[in-house]
């Protein structure tokens, strides 16, 4: 029988593969892994770095309009390359190892191309290789639709194979490898004093991966949160643990605010006024959500005429072009059209929010005395955000980063 404590899934992203010799030193440290401690790995890679981004070019090149199930197949070929290598790198260490695309492991989802999301995974073959003293290398961000057709998760989405995989085998730890140390309080290029955090809620870390932060693919930590899997997200360049993603009952305690986290490339965009009610509302939206815009921050208000309202929104910058287009086939002459570009999203979240009052009030204090306008604020019972001006971003997250005591 296998021992389930020392099956580990083991993630290693782009930049851990990213050349021949550091795919060497992942199968080194896999195979040091399995020999002093026992473990049995269960290895998932993504592509070599840069490989997928040159992937997309070449499509774009070709047919900027194009997706489907080509597109997903063209991205799909960056993993194959990966596993396959670090397989080969394993063998040469003496290791026998598997190398497995989506359709040898069932990796079943749905058939929405490149968003696709897992519907199931079939351990069998993976448990049978790991008891033959075989080590799986799995590709990772891809899936195979009931028709047999090649998908993709999302960019980043190899993370979600991993702990997907872990559920699916039953284990309660997922190791993400990849080129940062650690999660950090606020993304250190943005703010000095950001630290590394040891422990984080996968609440917290949800909210992180909706509101910018590209540590962990969204889906990966909602599985994991799911299925209760801690992911250990390290470096893997150094030996040392990096950040514990976990529930919150394994926290012994949780600060107010853990992380001010940023969103550097958002459009504000103001209507005034447009035809009040719900009716133009859900015509608006409806039409957004028909082309995949993901409209963030929502305020409505009154105006001074019965018949009419104002609306703010928030949108994604790369979804610009596309907004601007539903707006003119909705809007008539009578509503004014205000674009403002260059806004960042800025954001505390924090667990600890739910019981210390006040958290809003020591936001707000911050812009006042930085003198910071908000164009939209929105919170959630673990978040507060707000968006500002792009060139005002750095100094109002720094000054947050040590409102809520984080600096190192
Ligand atoms: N290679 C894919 C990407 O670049 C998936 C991943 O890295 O997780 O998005
Ligand atoms: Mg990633």
């Amino acid at each position: 029988m296998l021992d389930q404590k020392k099956l580990i899934v083991k993630k290693f992203g782009g930049t851990s593969v990213g050349t021949l010799e550091r795919i060497e030193n992942v199968a080194t440290r896999v195979v040091r892994d399995r020999e002093k401690l026992g473990q049995l790995p269960v290895i998932v890679v993504s592509a070599m770095s840069g490989e997928t981004n040159r992937l997309i070019r070449l499509a774009n090149d070709l047919d900027p309009g194009y997706r489907g199930p080509a597109y997903d197949m063209l991205l799909a070929s960056g993993e194959q390359v990966a596993v396959a290598l670090l397989a080969i790198a394993l063998e040469k260490r003496g290791v026998k190892a598997a190398p497995l695309l989506a359709y040898q492991v069932g990796i079943q989802t749905d058939a929405i191309f490149s968003k696709a999301r897992i519907r199931s995974i079939n351990a069998d073959k993976i448990i049978q290789l790991v008891e033959q003293g075989v080590v799986p290398v799995v590709a990772g961000f891809q899936g195979i639709t009931d028709d047999a057709q090649i998908t993709t998760l999302g960019r980043g989405g190899s993370d979600t194979t991993a702990v997907a995989l872990a559920a699916a085998l039953g284990g309660s730890e997922c190791e993400i490898y990849t080129d940062v140390p650690a999660v950090f309080s606020a993304d250190p290029r943005l703010v000095t004093k950001a630290r590394e955090l040891n422990r984080i809620t996968f609440e917290e870390m949800m909210e992180m991966a909706s509101v910018g932060s590209k540590v962990l693919h969204f889906r990966s930590v909602e599985i994991a949160a799911k299925y209760n899997i801690k992911i250990h997200s390290r470096s893997s360049f150094e030996e040392r643990e990096g950040t514990w993603v976990m529930s919150e009952e394994n926290m012994l305690e949780n600060p107010v605010v853990s992380s001010v986290t940023h969103d550097p490339a958002t459009v504000v965009i103001k209507l005034n006024p447009v035809p009040a009610g719900a009716e133009f509302l859900a015509d608006l939206f409806g039409r957004l959500a028909e082309k995949n815009i993901v409209v963030d921050i929502i305020t409505q208000s009154g105006s001074d005429r019965p018949d009419r309202q104002r609306l703010h929104f928030s949108i994604p910058e790369e979804d610009l072009v596309q907004t601007e287009k539903v707006l003119h086939t909705v809007l008539d002459s009578e509503t004014e059209v205000t674009v403002m570009r260059d806004m960042a999203k800025i954001s505390v979240i924090g667990v600890g929010m739910k019981n210390h009052p006040g958290v809003a009030a020591r936001f707000f204090k911050v812009f006042k005395e930085h003198d910071v306008d908000v164009h939209l604020v929105t919170t959630s019972d673990i978040k507060i955000s707000a968006v500002v001006a792009k060139n005002q971003l750095k100094e109002v997250a720094e000054a947050l980063h040590t409102e809520f005591d984080l600096d190192v």
